[in-house]
């Protein structure tokens, strides 16, 4: 399906990308581009790339689907260096998990998102980074939004769509504010409350003993808080301001809480800790 994929950025999403084609057996040669020799080597040696170059213009030539597999805030440089040296008819995609932030981004080089232009995200991942953490399971069953603009070219959508189909995944098409929306509430606000648990019990003087006793319920919640500070860092950047809602919606709630237990509300914790049981057990149902 694809004669040459180009992956820049060949860590945990974009290896496990390239990795889930070569399985399929449906893409002819991979290059991988990136910063860091010693990954692109590593990559060449898992055999999730065929070679490597870490000059982005020069991996990107006659390649007919270059993904953008970098961090957020990586996007718009990698795009601005690449796009007078793509091939004619080269389709472009991304996985940041930010959808705002890459459209703007794209609009800014172009002055308009180019119809070979289709913005993607696998909502799949772990707390894990770089193509040694990569692996070709990744996104089956799990599933892959693309936010498609009115100017994104048939042809360009059906591609990436079928791309990822290839992998195992559900893609599915939505708007992108909603997908931002969507995204701050399920994946950016509860990072940003592991990542803020973690830290204040890690500044507690007595640290060592609360990290001693943490038992499973402690590391199922902590777990995300190991993710990559830099990724997390741009996503923050990138989804500011739903995320920024989301944050004030959890700290009124939080808040509430607070109030009940200080006014020994019983009625009030029980109810709603009933009322989150009770979503979370459905959750997964469907
Ligand atoms: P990762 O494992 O750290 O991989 C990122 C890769 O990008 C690395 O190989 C890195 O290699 C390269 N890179 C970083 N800055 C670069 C630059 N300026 N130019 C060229 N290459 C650069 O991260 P990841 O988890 O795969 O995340 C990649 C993207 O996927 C992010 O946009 C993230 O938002 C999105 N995403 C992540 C998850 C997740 O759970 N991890 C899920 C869905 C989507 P060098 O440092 O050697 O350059």
């Amino acid at each position: 399906m694809i004669q040459r994929l180009c992956v820049i950025g060949v860590g945990l999403i974009g290896g496990s990308l390239a990795r889930a084609l070569r399985q399929a057996g449906e893409v002819g040669e991979v290059i991988g581009s990136g910063r860091g020799e010693d990954n692109l080597r590593a990559a060449v040696r898992l055999g999730v790339i065929d070679r490597y170059d870490t000059d982005p213009i020069r991996a990107v030539a006659g390649a007919d689907v270059v993904v953008v597999a970098v961090p957020l805030g990586a996007i718009e440089p990698v795009l601005r260096a690449i796009v007078p040296h793509l091939a004619p008819a080269a389709v472009v995609t991304d996985v940041g998990s930010a959808k705002g932030s890459v459209v703007a981004d794209v609009e800014r080089i172009y002055g308009h998102v180019p119809p070979h232009f289709v913005p993607g995200h696998p909502i799949a991942g772990t707390e894990q980074s770089g193509v040694e953490a990569s692996f070709a399971t990744l996104f089956q069953g799990r599933r892959v939004i693309l936010t498609p603009l009115a100017e994104t070219a048939a042809a360009s959508h059906h591609l990436i769509r079928r791309m990822w189909e290839l992998t195992g995944a559900e893609v599915v098409d939505m708007g992108v504010r909603h997908h931002d929306a969507v995204l701050a509430a399920t994946s950016h606000l509860p990072h940003m409350l592991a990542y803020t648990l973690v830290d204040t019990l890690a500044r507690l003087d007595d640290r060592a003993e609360i990290f001693r006793y943490a038992a499973g319920g402690f590391r199922d919640f902590s777990r995300i808080a190991s993710s990559d500070p830099k990724m997390w860092h741009d996503i923050c950047v990138a989804n500011r301001e739903q995320l920024l809602e989301m944050i004030a919606l959890f700290s009124a709630d939080l808040a509430r809480l607070a109030e009940a237990i200080r006014a020994d509300d019983r009625a009030a914790v029980l109810a709603m800790f009933q009322r989150a049981k009770r979503a979370r057990d459905n959750l997964y149902l469907e």
